[in-house]
């Protein structure tokens, strides 16, 4: 990937920038550049181009602000995001496949840069716009950013297991609301995949006076084979720690991803 530098000239930017999501655009122009960008920000009063990224239809990226500067792209997100504006008008046009591909690889550095979860239209946020347009291709730039970061995951066979105990897990996250990394209810398939994966490591961590919840404290109980009574105290914390000392992992009482791993058979 190339960025190139557009040496723009700002007029007063505000620093501070802290991002923790990246906001598409379009500009709502079939053919333009990011100096027409510019120009046209500066024209409305503001510093200018209030994007932080310019990709043109040919696929090429151009720098707009500095990636610390408060953007100008979404009144609501300016502050932690990064905009990204693609040349288009893909209310009715449709996004060339090079162009496309370019925000995906400009997106992924950007993610990796800041672990950056979310990835948004302008209209997502919410906000009253139409942009980036019906035919800006959303969903499949956020599905080829976001897989990516799995892929060892992804690439390697699903596990699957004799015993039941990732499907009870799934079950559990689905009964708490906790999604998988499409952000939809896990499919209970007894399969470790990458959103079952996904939705383990946000379950918070379970430990005698720290987080609490009574069906998750069963469901550890159930597969100590203690006394299942909901309630994460002595017993239970014993039973963590010689579950996890019998099974090599780092003995702190705390069922967190490593645990929770290792007790649904995932090595
Ligand atoms: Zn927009």
């Amino acid at each position: 990937m190339n960025i190139i530098n557009s040496n723009l000239q700002f007029k007063g930017l505000s620093y501070g920038n802290n991002p923790d999501l990246i906001l598409l655009h379009h500009a709502e122009a079939s053919s333009c550049t990011v100096y027409d960008i510019h120009n046209w920000h500066l024209a409305r009063g503001w510093a200018g181009c209030g994007y932080h990224y310019f990709v043109r239809k040919d696929g090429s990226i151009y720098t707009g602000r500095p990636e610390n500067a408060i953007g100008a792209h979404c009144p609501n997100v300016n502050s932690h995001s990064i905009g990204i504006c693609a040349e288009g008008a893909y209310m009715i046009e449709a996004m060339p496949e090079i162009q496309k591909q370019a925000i995906i690889d400009l997106c992924k550095y950007i993610k990796g840069k800041y672990n950056i979860q979310k990835i948004l239209g302008h209209k997502e946020v919410p906000y009253p716009t139409d942009c980036p347009g019906i035919n800006y291709p959303l969903d499949e730039i956020r599905d080829a950013v976001m897989n990516n970061i799995s892929q060892p995951i992804e690439q390697s066979k699903p596990q699957t297991q004799d015993s039941e105990w990732i499907r009870s897990i799934q079950h559990l996250c689905n009964q708490l609301g906790i999604k998988g990394a499409n952000g939809l209810p896990l499919d209970e398939d007894n399969i470790f995949g990458r959103n079952t994966e996904y939705a383990i490591k946000q379950l918070p961590v379970a430990k005698i006076q720290g987080y609490h919840n009574d069906l998750y404290t069963r469901w550890i109980q159930k597969r100590l084979g203690i006394s299942v009574d909901g309630i994460f105290y002595k017993e239970c914390d014993k039973a963590v720690r010689d579950y996890q000392a019998s099974h090599g992992l780092s003995v702190d009482g705390q069922v967190g991803f490593n645990t929770i791993r290792r007790m649904i058979g995932v090595i």
